[in-house]
Formats: C-alpha cells, structure tokens, sequence
C-alpha cells in the first residue's frame, strides 16, 4: 500500500508560536503559570505541559497571582481586562491571525453593522470575537436571525472557504448594505485544500488531531465530502488494520494542532499495520 502525507499536515504557525511560548514560560516564569482553557485542543500537549507547572484552568476566578497564558484562539476583552485589574502577569500567545478577525470585528461594530460570526458559537475563539463584535451580534451557524439592513460579516479563522460562501449566499442577499471580511487564515484555506486534493487520490483518509479540535473535524468532514472512507484518530493506537484492506492509497492530514510527533506514530502504526507500504510526501 502506498502512503501520502499531506504536507500542511501537523502544527500551524500560530498552534507552533504558542506552544512554543508556553514551553518557555513554563522554564522560566515562577509558578503559578495557568493557561485558559487547554493551549492548544490536543491532550497530549497539554498533559506534557502540565509536567512542567503549566495548569489548564476553565475560569480564572479563583486566580490571584502569577501568569496567565492566553492561547491562540484569544479571549473576550472583558477576561484581559479581569486579568489587568488583578495585577496578574498576562503572555499574550493569541494567534495574529486571530487577532486580525478580532480587529475586523470591532470595525464592523464601529460601523454600526450588525456583526454576524460565521461559526461555531461555542468555540473559544467565536466566543471572544463576539465581545469585540459587540452584544448585538449573531454566531451563524445554518441557524435562523432577523438580518438587519447594515450587515457586517466575518468567519472563525478555521471555516472552510465553501461554508463561508454558503452563509453569504443564505443571508446575505437580505442585507442592504454588507461589509464582508474574509477572515480565513491562510493556513487553514492551504490545509484544507491540501487535504481535498489528497482525498481525492486515496482510497482511505486518516485524520489525525484532538475530537475536540474543530479544525481537525472540518478536515474529516471534507474528507468525507470527497467520498472517501475517513477516520478521525488522536492516536496511532485508534488505527485499526481493517480500515485498510483492499486499499492501494492511503493519505494521511492532521490538524494544526496534531504535533508532528503524533502524525509520525500514526504513519509508523499505519505501516505496521499493511504490508508492502510504499510512502510518498505531497
Ligand atoms: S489555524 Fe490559522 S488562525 Fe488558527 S492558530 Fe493556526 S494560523 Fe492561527
């Protein structure tokens, strides 16, 4: 069987910058170091950090000292400006990308548009970019609002390009006025399409990345549009042989944030699991 590793797969610029810093503070800083929420959605990173002193906490309520990392996915300003007032030390580790979509949605808001998100409205970083949105805005996610005559609209940073165009299509004929703002990164559009164009040569894909990565999900469900048999694993021990008999073609994506140490086990699991493998990199 041969073997394609899709060559965006693993770690992106903004997952590999704040795993990286978080690493690092967590050698130099005094303890307490917490993270908001797990750094990145991957267990296994987040358990070898917490080796190291730094703690994944849901709410910093409790919190009175030390530093607080602030992932890629970015906070709501009301939890910087909590964390200011408590004097506690802030490692601003917020994707730039991120950081782009949360300015866009504060112009949209000084616009006095009705910002609306394209998303997921339970995800941290569509969360955090409706405090910038402002309380008049809606997460849309094929859901129904009242669309107001001056629109304003952006996308979680992970959306695929085709979800994006389908929300506009929905609603934003309804407008009277619009102000889009592709806010896509460049990452995910190239991983994605990476992904479509390997699916589309396998005859199995295998995605690997945490279950509640929702970027690593998109990556499955594409994968899954394109017609092939797909499986989300977090590790190399989920792969069973089954999955590739009768298969001359495996591909192999990951979200950004699967480590390349993770992609590299599944790869040597997969290879251990079918003969005559033949590995090839995209
Ligand atoms: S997927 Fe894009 S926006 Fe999200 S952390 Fe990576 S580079 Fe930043």
């Amino acid at each position: 069987m041969k073997m394609k590793v899709a060559q965006s797969a693993g770690f992106c610029f903004g997952v590999k910058r704040a795993v990286n810093l978080a690493f690092e503070i967590a050698k130099k800083s005094k303890k307490p170091v917490y993270t908001l929420g797990p750094i990145i959605h991957n267990p296994q990173v987040v358990a070898q950090l917490e080796a190291c002193g730094v703690r994944a906490v849901n709410s910093l309520s409790g919190i009175k000292k030390g530093t607080v990392i602030i992932r890629s996915h970015g906070v709501h300003p009301r939890v910087m400006a909590g964390l200011r007032k408590k004097g506690i030390r802030i490692v601003d580790a917020t994707c730039p990308f991120v950081t782009k979509a949360q300015k866009a949605a504060a112009l949209l808001k000084s616009e006095n548009r009705q910002v609306v998100i394209v998303g997921e409205a339970e995800h941290p970083e569509v969360a955090a970019l409706k405090g910038y949105a402002g309380p008049n805005s809606v997460v849309y996610n094929n859901n129904h609002f009242k669309v107001q005559k001056k629109l304003g609209v952006l996308a979680q940073t992970t959306l695929s390009a085709g979800d994006f165009i389908e929300a506009l299509i929905s609603f934003g004929r309804k407008a009277e006025d619009i102000h889009i703002i592709n806010t896509i990164c460049q990452a995910t559009k190239v991983r994605q399409q990476d992904t479509m164009r390997l699916a589309k040569d396998s005859d199995v894909m295998i995605v690997v990345g945490g279950r509640n990565s929702a970027n690593t999900s998109r990556l499955l469900e594409l994968c899954r549009k394109a017609g092939r048999p797909a499986y989300h694993v977090e590790t190399e021990r989920e792969l069973k042989a089954k999955w590739f008999q009768n298969c001359s073609k495996a591909g192999v994506t990951a979200g950004a944030s699967t480590p390349d140490s993770m992609v590299k086990k599944v790869v040597d699991r997969i290879k251990e699991l079918s003969s005559n493998h033949k590995m090839v990199k995209l």
